[in-house]
């Protein structure tokens, strides 16, 4: 990778994947692609910025041949509860922006990481454990783009030789930029509430059990992934990955080790929770571990701590003990 393109570079995971890139890459080798100029600000002063909607496919080639990119992250997209409300919309933004970074890198000889999620499983994939290389019948439009977009990538290695790869993130947490419109978001939406309010009313049920990561783990995974020794890649696209699995109950708790005082109830959003409850407990990880030696390194207990101590920073609110 020497010059990178990322879309979506504004959104949750952009926001904190331009910086490691601009880290590791030198600022003027990452491209930061947006589509609204809402955000941190460090995104567009620190490096090369554009403005894009990946629907336009003119303009995406123009920036890849401008900067002459080489590396693709194509992060734009709509997620899951957004996706419900407005369908067309999400199979738009989701399918034909994903299509157009897939030819643009076809033409201009890219490599292209893609994040699917445990929104492409749905009901009737093994919840427990779930295996690599499963059932996959989702029934969520944000589910059906992603298992599409899944094949599309696999589609483009085998026909085309594009360098195609990817992973299957869980819910993200994290603190830097607030999530958007997915089914996850309860797990970073409880940390303000809990710094804020010291009381938090989650839309999910108290024992919902999703998979989830901490965003340093989510950020190492999509570099790492990407300088992986090709040789060594049976799967390429796809890859489950995974930290740690946790119920709205369980995360109430661990804040509550640090915040006594915080307290939890319930108010269940059937949309969120039926979508939840179709996704995995917890993946099973072991291709991406043997193929490219992945490892998460966050647990629940230190991305709590971690979480409580730069949110109160931000927030300029006391991490400790309340009472
Ligand atoms: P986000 O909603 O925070 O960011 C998405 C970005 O896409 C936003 O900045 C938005 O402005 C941009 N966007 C929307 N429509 C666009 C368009 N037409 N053209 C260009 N940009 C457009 O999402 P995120 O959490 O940063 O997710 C990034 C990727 O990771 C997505 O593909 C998502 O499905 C995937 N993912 C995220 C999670 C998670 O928990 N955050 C989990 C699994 C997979």
């Amino acid at each position: 990778m020497k010059r990178i393109l990322v879309t979506g570079a504004t959104g949750q995971i952009g926001s904190e994947l331009v910086p490691a890139l601009r880290n590791k890459y030198g600022n003027q080798n990452v491209i930061a692609a947006i589509h609204s100029r809402k955000g941190d600000p460090e995104i567009f002063d620190s490096g090369p910025s554009v403005t894009l909607d990946v629907c336009d496919a003119g303009l995406l080639e123009r920036y890849v041949q401008e900067y002459e990119v080489d590396t693709i992250f194509h992060l734009a997209a709509l997620l899951s509860s957004v996706a419900e409300e407005k369908p067309n919309t999400a199979w738009e933004v989701n399918m034909s922006g994903l299509l157009n970074t897939l030819e643009v890198a076809r033409k201009n000889n890219c490599a292209v990481f893609f994040p699917s999620s445990i929104g492409a499983f749905g009901p009737t994939t093994p919840r427990e454990n779930t295996p690599q290389d499963t059932l996959q019948r989702p029934n969520t439009i944000y589910g059906v783009t992603k298992v599409s977009g899944e094949l599309l990538c696999d589609y483009y290695f085998s026909r085309f030789g594009v360098d195609t790869r990817g992973v299957r993130y869980p819910g993200i947490i994290s603190h830097e930029t607030a999530p958007s419109g997915g089914t996850t978001d309860y797990a970073v939406d409880i940390f303000y509430a809990a710094l804020k309010q010291n009381r938090y009313t989650s839309f999910l049920k108290a024992d919902t059990r999703l998979d989830m990561m901490f965003m340093p783990d989510a950020i190492r995974a999509a570099l790492e992934l990407m300088e992986a020794d090709l040789n060594h890649l049976k799967h390429r696209n796809a890859f489950n990955i995974t930290s740690f699995n946790i119920t709205p109950q369980e995360l109430a708790e661990e804040i509550q080790k640090h915040r006594p005082d915080f307290s939890i109830d319930y108010d269940v959003d059937p949309v969120r929770q039926a979508i939840a409850d179709s996704w995995p407990k917890n993946m099973n990880d072991l291709a991406a571990r043997k193929e490219w030696g992945w490892n998460a390194r966050y647990n629940l207990e230190t991305m709590v701590k971690t979480m409580l101590e730069k949110l109160s920073k931000k927030l300029s609110v006391k991490a400790g003990r309340t009472s």
